[in-house]
């Protein structure tokens, strides 16, 4: 049953609180098993990791924990006209889960549970709120894994993954979380309930409204169950790093990777000052070795050819190259990239950006990235997954410095530009979310984003389910 202020016992007590819930809000919680209005959750559901704060909480966060209950919270929620924010793990980037006074936020991270696991036809169902790690520990034992592994594997669900259509270090060689979603069953804004997809590998029945759903960030329905597509672990996997004197080098070897036609699994790219946030973090020594770090995969029965045709593509460029003896020595290798936010995290408040260049211009964004950094007066750190031309340059700003207005949001805007005037894309996996609406139109033009809102109109059309998000 609800309980007002679940846990703290009371209502609206923290300052940023709005003065009164609306009688709708109110009405809808009282009616739902699982709602609650503590101060902590609904305060905890006004941000994501982006940064991004909303002005004022949500009035309440319902914790669904089955199809039944998000069904019912969107039926009521549409009778009695209230916004409704899905959540998952809110790690998301981009303020998509971010909500304010006015909203409910829907939160199905206690759908957590892996319905069945298939290794013959390698597929596994799962709810929405399992965590990505969590699917591939427990396919793993099959000699199975789930391909799209963003460095948030530990803290992102699959639910969100699926809603911003995340990316990861694998996707370089096995596509983003599109190519591996078979099936959707999603509840509409007015609880009728969709599926999409079909449990075959191919199939063209009808539009394809499962690829529609993923990366629509919770503006079109809400993903309360997936059926996912599996691949086998690689029987080998060569690791290798290599550095350089500077990342313009780094830049030009990846490139050259992808003009040799090899294909890696992995291939990222950190440079000269995320490189030394990562040694002060961890205590490692990567920037005496260079000024970048290129960490490159091959895996699959050629992993060793494949890695023989990459060490001579990054030869002329690289100052010095380690590859990993054993699993254990790939694993360190690996961990240093996957230290880069972290670290970076430590050194004052980050937002974390996401543009997407062609694979062979990486070399020029560098340098671009080094002009906004000039221009604008911000610290940048970028990593970047190569192989997809997808960099993630870290606005770094003091404690007490906005990232949603001033320098920082100069700097996202010259980034946008940056990327466009190098014929690529405003974010290749974070999401638009609330905080990069600004130069959509610039990169989406009038007839796409008049189509996308008449799209996101039938599925959504009183615009209540997260509302001002995405498009
Ligand atoms: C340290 C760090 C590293 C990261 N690395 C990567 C990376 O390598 N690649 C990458 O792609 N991203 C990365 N991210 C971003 C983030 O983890 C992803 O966007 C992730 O997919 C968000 O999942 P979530 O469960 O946290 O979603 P949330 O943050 O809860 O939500 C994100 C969006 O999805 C919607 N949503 C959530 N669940 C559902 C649902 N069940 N149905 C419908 N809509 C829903 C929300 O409304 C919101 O719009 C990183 C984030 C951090 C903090």
């Amino acid at each position: 049953m609800f309980r007002p202020g679940m846990k703290g016992n009371t209502v609206n007590t923290s300052p940023t609180a709005s003065a009164a819930m609306t009688s709708a809000t109110a009405a809808l919680l009282e009616s739902l098993a699982c709602a609650s209005t503590d101060p902590q959750d609904r305060a905890h559901a006004s941000t994501d990791r982006s940064g991004y704060v909303s002005p004022s909480v949500p009035d309440g966060v319902v914790f669904a924990e089955s199809i039944d209950d998000v069904a019912q919270t969107m039926r009521r929620a549409s009778e009695l006209g209230v916004q409704v924010v899905p959540r998952g793990a809110g790690s998301g980037l981009a303020g998509g889960a971010a909500a304010h006074a006015g909203q409910v936020v829907l939160d199905v991270s206690r759908m957590n549970r892996i319905l069945h696991i298939d290794p013959v036809e390698q597929i596994a169902v799962v709810e929405p709120g399992v965590v990505n790690a969590a699917v591939n520990a427990a396919v793993a034992e099959h000699g199975l894994f789930y391909a799209p592994d963003p460095a948030s594997t530990a803290i992102c669900s699959i639910g969100g993954n699926i809603a911003t259509n995340a990316g990861g270090m694998w996707c370089a060689k096995y596509g983003v979380t599109r190519e591996s979603i078979l099936a959707l069953r999603v509840v509409l804004p007015d609880g009728r309930i969709l599926d999409t997809g079909r449990g075959t590998i191919k199939g063209v029945t009808g539009y394809d409204l499962n690829a529609l759903m993923i990366g629509s960030e919770g503006t079109l329905g809400i993903v309360v169950e997936a059926k996912l597509r599996l691949r086998p672990r690689p029987v080998h996997t060569a690791t290798l790093v290599a550095y350089f004197p500077d990342v313009a080098a780094a830049a030009q070897a990846a490139s050259a990777i992808i003009a040799a036609r090899v294909q890696p699994s992995v291939l990222e790219l950190m440079d000269g000052q995320t490189l030394a946030a990562v040694d002060a973090a961890q205590g490692s020594d990567h920037a005496v070795r260079g000024g970048a770090f290129l960490l490159a995969q091959t895996d699959g029965y050629g992993a060793y050819l494949e890695q023989e045709v990459l060490v001579e593509a990054i030869r002329p460029y690289a100052s010095s190259m380690e590859q990993a003896a054993d699993a254990e020595h790939a694993g360190a290798l690996m961990a240093a990239r996957r230290a880069a936010i972290p670290s970076v995290e430590e050194l004052g408040r980050v937002s974390i950006c996401d543009v997407g260049v062609p694979r062979n211009r990486l070399a020029e964004a560098f340098a671009g990235l080094d002009a906004i950094a000039a221009k604008t007066g911000v610290r940048i750190f970028t990593v970047a997954h190569a192989a997809d031309g997808n960099l993630h340059p870290m606005i770094v700003v003091e404690p007490h410095e906005s990232i949603t207005e001033g320098p920082a949001k100069e700097a996202l805007g010259e980034m946008f530009h940056l990327a466009k005037g190098l014929g690529g894309t405003l974010t290749g996996e974070h999401g638009v979310g609330l905080l990069k609406r600004d130069w959509l139109q610039a990169e989406l033009g009038d007839t796409s984003l008049e189509l996308q809102h008449a799209i996101r109109d039938v599925f959504n059309p009183r615009g209540l389910l997260n509302p001002g998000k995405a498009i």
